[in-house]
């Protein structure tokens, strides 16, 4: 199996070239498909399986093609991905780049522990992309800097980690503010009943794969 056997777009392929990826991996051959149809996922993988790829290739790819669409003429943001820390924030924000790299878009990265300045001003470039951190995004959009009832692609990603750390209101919050017509991902390494249980609140009708 090879990437353009995915109905992967040209510009996309050729950043995974430039980056040295020649095949799939497991959790994207099975993802990416369902994904760019339109279907909610529910995936069981690890760290180091590709599971950030097998997201955020069919995110920009469905952005691209105009397959995201905001409500509101004036707000862009049209994807949010939830990460438990701000170590994967961040990676998650360098595979957009990387894979995005052909593409023209915008993405913020939102995460605590450093000043806001730098993420409000990110914001007031009208991103279509933003990768948070629920703490901080919850203070962002406290304080009106943030507003997701535009977001029509929603990821929630390392969801038995954002438990364990304590963010299961937060993220009901942060759920409660999405409009409800949108597309869902869902990855957690483990599913335990509660994350089940989670999984269930957020995904309509979804894929589950596991790898
Ligand atoms: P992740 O599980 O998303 O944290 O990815 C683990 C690592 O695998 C990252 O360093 C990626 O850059 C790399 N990776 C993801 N997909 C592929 C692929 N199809 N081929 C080679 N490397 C990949």
């Amino acid at each position: 199996m090879t990437f353009d056997k995915l109905n992967i777009i040209a510009p996309i392929l050729k950043a995974l070239e430039t980056e040295g990826y020649t095949n799939p991996t497991p959790i994207q051959e099975q993802s990416i498909p369902h994904l760019l149809q339109g279907s909610d996922l529910s995936g069981a993988a690890q760290t180091g399986t590709g599971k950030t790829a097998a997201f955020t290739i069919p995110m920009l790819q469905l952005l691209e093609q105009g397959a995201l669409v905001s409500k509101h003429p004036n707000n862009k943001l049209r994807a949010l991905i939830l990460a438990p820390t701000r170590e994967l924030a961040i990676q998650i924000g360098e595979s957009i780049s990387s894979y995005g790299r052909n593409l023209r878009f915008r993405h913020a990265v939102i995460y605590g522990g450093v000043p806001k300045n730098q993420q409000i001003r990110a914001m007031r470039g009208n991103p279509d992309i933003v990768v948070a951190t629920p703490g901080r995004l919850l203070d962002l959009m406290g304080m009106g800097v943030v507003k997701l009832d535009s977001i029509s692609f929603f990821v929630l990603d390392e969801a038995d980690r954002m438990l364990d750390m304590g963010f299961i209101h937060d993220i009901r919050k942060i759920v409660a503010k999405l409009p409800p017509a949108r597309q869902n991902v869902f990855f957690s390494a483990t599913m335990p009943s509660d994350i089940r249980q989670l999984a269930n609140t957020i995904l309509r009708d979804p894929v589950n794969v596991a790898v």
